[in-house]
């Protein structure tokens, strides 16, 4: 296939030999094809650009295409590439960091995926427990290993209601029977399914500010709560910082808020579009990791701690304290979601903008959503709207009315003001 083909003819090349075009659902969706990329922008085949608020689901933190980050995986793979045999010098450097910022982290494995660090997370929880239920809430997304892949859309959650509900075909329809959802911020349910099913509990899954239906933040009280259930009734309190980590603060949503669980599951913004992921925890937890013929949980994966994703990790924590990249990205943020609070009024359009440090989340609702079941009523018609009007513009948001989306730090003031004026016509054309 030729350089020169249009979006189109890419994605109908794409649909004969990827199933839909692409290898990820949420790639789906977009007339777009994007071939180049730097610091805040992305250019698609038709050389248009955009400011992109995806940052590919919450990787690029410093920037696109940023040369530091991209110079010390060239080194790395030029110096000592992939060996397979014991840890390298990189890893155990960025262990080391991981558990200097980290509160929760007295050791550290890395993996390739968000996926594979919450799936060794209720391996390890089973191994330590000897039980087999796992606890998440609704709507909640932690991956797709199959315990935690269920318990989407529902309106009739309570307690005892069977889960019917998978997020895709072929997982093991037996495993929706080990798992207890429950509503976000709903103290009353989460008291209610700890007593009813604590001493069968492994494992509780929490986002510390929830992403998988926006930003939707805890109530005051409510995290702390459920680390006392895990407590009281012997569960361990798996954070998933997947999103969180090294993006809310460098020391993860769990530096913030003081919530400390006993494992933390992190990947995506610790190096800025380099697959590495990992699982941080308590040393007498992280210590059932070990040999399957002892009977403990077993973590193994050809490309783990892989020596280029490792060095651009190393990179890019470096140069976010020394860049004080945190405190960059949260001013930017306030800006962008001031302008957009200001943009809503002036539109006169039922909207609500919320979010945390460099993250937002836009509902088409009168009232900002407490848990997953107030995102089921988000005007998605309007959303639409609002969506293509910013994207006529140039500026880039996800296509779900109930999505996350955020900045790297590579983005200006100008660019934010200039998203602001962009969302005044979006919100404008949503109220129409
Ligand atoms: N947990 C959360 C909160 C996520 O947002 C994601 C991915 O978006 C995952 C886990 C899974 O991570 P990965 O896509 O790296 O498998």
């Amino acid at each position: 296939m030729s350089q020169e083909t249009s979006s189109s003819q890419r994605w109908e090349h794409a649909r004969k030999v990827i199933p839909r075009g692409a290898s990820s659902g949420h790639r789906l969706g977009w007339k777009q094809v994007f071939v180049r990329s730097g610091g805040a922008y992305l250019w698609d085949r038709e050389g248009n650009r955009y400011l992109d608020f995806l940052n590919a689901w919450g990787p690029i933190i410093l920037g696109h295409s940023d040369t530091r980050v991209n110079q010390a995986v060239l080194e790395a793979a030029n110096t000592c590439d992939l060996t397979g045999v014991g840890p390298q010098l990189g890893e155990i450097e960025l262990a080391e960091k991981v558990c200097e910022l980290m509160p929760s982290a007295e050791k550290v494995v890395f993996c390739t995926s968000g996926t594979d660090a919450t799936m060794h997370a209720a391996h390890i929880a089973r191994a330590a427990t000897g039980r087999v239920k796992v606890l998440k809430f609704h709507g909640s997304y932690h991956g797709w290993s199959d315990h935690v892949a269920v318990g989407g859309a529902r309106a009739d959650l309570t307690v005892d209601a069977p889960l019917e509900t998978v997020n895709s075909a072929g997982l093991h329809p037996g495993v929706t029977g080990d798992v207890v959802v429950v509503e976000w911020n709903d103290a009353a349910g989460l008291r209610a399914a700890f007593d009813r099913h604590g001493s069968q509990l492994a494992a509780a899954f929490a986002e510390g500010y929830i992403h998988s239906f926006g930003c939707v933040p805890p109530q005051a009280g409510f995290l702390e709560l459920l680390r006392e259930l895990c407590t009281r009734h012997g569960v361990l309190f798996v954070l998933d910082e997947v999103k969180t980590g090294f993006r809310a603060a460098l020391g993860g949503i769990q530096s913030v808020n003081g919530v400390i669980p006993d494992l933390t599951a992190f990947g995506k913004a610790i190096a800025n579009g380099y697959s590495l992921a990992g699982l941080a925890g308590r040393d007498e937890f992280m210590g059932h990791l070990g040999a399957y013929t002892r009977g403990e949980a077993t973590i193994d994966g050809t490309y783990n701690a892989s020596p280029y994703a490792i060095a651009a990790a190393n990179a890019t924590l470096g140069i976010m304290e020394s860049e004080e990249t945190i405190a960059r990205i949260y001013a930017l943020g306030e800006r962008l979601r001031a302008g957009y609070a200001r943009a809503i009024e002036e539109a006169g359009v039922e909207a609500v903008v919320t979010g945390i440090g460099s993250e937002w989340a836009v509902y088409f609702r009168a009232t900002a959503p407490q848990n997953f079941r107030d995102t089921m009523d988000v005007d998605t018609a309007r959303y639409g709207a609002y969506q293509a009007a910013l994207l006529e513009q140039g500026v880039l948001e996800t296509t779900s009315a109930t999505g996350d989306r955020r900045l790297n730090a590579s983005t200006t003031e100008d660019d934010i003001d200039r998203a602001v004026d962009a969302a005044r016509i979006a919100f404008a054309a949503a109220a129409a």
